[in-house]
């Protein structure tokens, strides 16, 4: 019998269901191994009694007979996500030991569907990073090769379940956040279509691009949580769609005979590595045998996603993040002269580098006469690369490629260059801004044999052909069963 954190969150609840395990010895397992394993940085906050306690309730829930999907199943949320039980941070000095009097919808949705919480997350300040160096609570570390960033801003998340110390977490994606930490640990992650998931009590860094999603071992577990996350919020936020929540898992099964793969030639250019190339050269290669075909296209605009996320991103973060004044919640500088001068400590104090870089290039490019020549003509050419997107649906049902142009990288190499960050993004941008869902699941191993994912994005709502796809992948191949070494 393999250990509790071998299993999927599918079998874990199917034990859970048989009444094999129970619910407070699962959360025991992983309390044990998130203190063993505190030196990968994953958590920022855990509470075994909160944990116990919903873990107790759970038993109850179960030997009542109660068939809530996730009843038991250990997992964990990225610390933008508010709890009341735990502290959210957000990865920000600014909000360091924060109560939050309430719990964010997604946190509420999973909780009904029966999960337990073991902690919250490390990330990237207010998930503003590609590596999680940008934490005002120490880097995380790849579980492959603890010398290397494990990617960002849901790095913490990554960790917690490429490490087996959470059976699945949450995690959220303005610009990739999901993906490309879940590529760079050889995990399964999924961003559903803008407006999927709620994003009340999410706490904001770019509202018209953040989304919710799950990370998780395999393409099954990210349906089955998923399906908990989504639907409407109508009372808490108006971007939240009006459709009814999905059962994702529902078409897992069904054949990919005659899918369309769309390959567009702009992610094959001369900036992908080697490496990864030739892990998404087989994995694509792999989806024919499913008998999907390929099909060239093109998103000629890819580059300019870059240069367009990094003036609308900052633009709503400087905006956003204007809350944080010291005066009704989060840090307060102690000495001060005036109202003003409180605020300029403050802020001065709470926000770590990258975000103040972002609030400065947010408040320029927003500002009287910068307005029209950089954030409307990024909107504009936002919408022409959503448009794009729409020209290539009509010959594709699916788009792959590579989420990242390389495997994850060295602790502290890119640390001091922000450019060098945003640069690594372009794969996962231009999804976000047309609001597309997007998933990134194991396909292969590169370099210093670190993990690659295969991208794939969907058209609008289109997560479970995605999540079918991904799923029939996963049945054909055994990447994401992989574990690191020494774990
Ligand atoms: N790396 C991107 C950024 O720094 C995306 C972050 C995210 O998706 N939250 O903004």
């Amino acid at each position: 019998m393999s250990s509790v954190h071998d299993l999927t969150v599918a079998q874990l609840a199917a034990r859970l269901r048989a009444r094999e395990l129970s619910a407070v010895e699962a959360a025991t397992h992983f309390l044990g191994r998130i203190e063993q394993h505190a030196g990968l940085g994953a958590f920022l906050a855990t509470d075994p009694e909160v944990t116990l306690a919903q873990a107790r309730a759970a038993d109850q829930r179960l030997a009542a007979g109660d068939t809530a999907p996730l009843l038991g199943v250990p997992i964990a949320h990225k610390d933008i996500f508010v709890t009341r039980d735990f502290p959210s941070t957000a990865g920000s000095k600014m909000l360091a030991g924060y109560r939050s009097p309430f719990d964010a919808t997604v946190v509420t949705r999973l909780a009904q569907a029966g999960a337990v919480t073991l902690g919250k997350l490390n990330c990237d300040e207010f998930a503003m990073g590609s590596a999680n160096e940008n934490s005002a609570f120490g880097v995380a570390r790849n579980p492959w090769d603890r010398s290397r960033i494990p990617g960002g801003s849901s790095g913490g998340s990554a960790v917690a379940v490429a490490a087996r110390l959470a059976a699945a977490a949450t995690g959220t994606d303005t610009g990739g956040s999901i993906r490309q930490p879940a590529s760079f640990c050889g995990i399964t992650g999924i961003k559903p279509t803008y407006g999927r998931a709620s994003r009340y009590g999410m706490i904001a860094y770019a509202s018209s691009l953040d989304q919710a999603g799950p990370m998780a071992r395999t393409a099954q577990d990210c349906a089955l949580l998923l399906s908990a996350m989504c639907g409407p919020d109508p009372d808490r936020d108006s971007t939240c769609l009006d459709r009814p929540a999905e059962d994702f898992a529902r078409t897992l099964g069904d054949s990919v005979e005659g899918l369309r793969i769309g390959v567009p030639r702009e992610f094959f250019g001369e900036g992908v590595a080697a490496d990864v190339r030739e892990a998404i050269d087989s994995a694509l290669a792999e989806l024919c045998k499913l008998g999907a075909s390929l099909v060239d296209i093109s998103l000629p605009r890819t580059e300019l996603a870059i240069p367009v996320y990094y003036i609308i991103a900052p633009a709503e973060a400087s905006s956003n993040l204007s809350r944080f004044d010291g005066v009704k919640f989060g840090h307060r500088a102690k000495d001060y002269a005036d109202l003003l001068d409180m605020y300029k400590k403050t802020r001065a104090e709470g926000f770590g580098d990258e975000v103040k870089r972002r609030i400065m290039i947010g408040t320029y490019v927003l500002s009287h006469g910068y307005y029209d020549a950089y954030y409307l003509q990024a909107q504009k050419i936002r919408r022409m690369i959503a448009d794009d997107f729409r020209q290539a649906f009509t010959q594709c049902d699916v788009i792959a490629g590579p989420v990242a142009p390389t495997v994850a990288w060295a602790l502290g190499d890119k640390a001091d260059d922000p450019v060098a960050n945003y640069l690594a993004d372009i794969f996962t941008l231009p999804a976000s801004l047309a609001g597309l869902p997007g998933m990134s699941i194991p396909c292969g191993f590169g370099a210093g044999s670190l993990p690659v994912g295969l991208q794939l994005i969907g058209n609008y709502f289109g997560e479970a052909k995605l999540l079918n796809l991904a799923h029939r992948y996963q049945q054909a191949t055994d990447f994401h069963t992989r574990a690191p070494q020494g774990l």
